[in-house]
């Protein structure tokens, strides 16, 4: 699945909002990633692997054995459907191009997980930050583990 794709050269942060969200992009262990990893090991739900380099699109929280994949997304960098971020108004033609190349390889990442049998679970930031038992309910269905 080698795609030629011109390369995005980013433009100067517009602000210092900005430059915290470029910041975020690179960043592991964001704060929506270690909400969620210490509400699954206070729940119990111990024994995942971080930031798994062996599987497409380097999931951000992994259970082999149960071959699931979680991936966190910023509601910014991933475009949330809910929270449905506005592109920022500077450079705005590199921002839309940057997010849009964003989804699509979250799509390509998803169905490539699917196709080696592992069950994807993406979880926006928004969702960790209000409903994090909602969350925890879904990765408990996922390792099949009842409450
Ligand atoms: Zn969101």
């Amino acid at each position: 699945m080698r795609r030629t794709v011109t390369p995005l050269i980013p433009p100067a942060a517009s602000s210092a909002l900005v430059t915290a969200a470029m910041k975020g992009n690179r960043a592991q262990d964001t704060r929506p990633e270690l909400t969620l990893r210490s509400a699954l090991w206070h729940a119990g739900l111990r024994g995942f692997r971080k930031h798994v380099k062996d599987l497409p699109g380097h999931p951000d929280v992994v259970y082999r054995k149960r071959q699931t994949a979680i991936f966190i997304h910023g509601c910014f960098w991933h475009s949330c459907p809910k929270c449905k971020i506005r592109t920022p108004r500077t450079n705005s033609t590199y921002w839309r191009e940057k997010l849009r190349r964003n989804m699509i390889r979250d799509r390509i990442v998803l169905q490539e997980i699917r196709r080696l049998g592992w069950r994807p679970l993406r979880f926006w930031e928004c969702e960790i930050q209000r409903s994090r038992d909602a969350c925890l309910a879904r990765v408990r269905r996922s390792l099949n583990i009842s409450t």
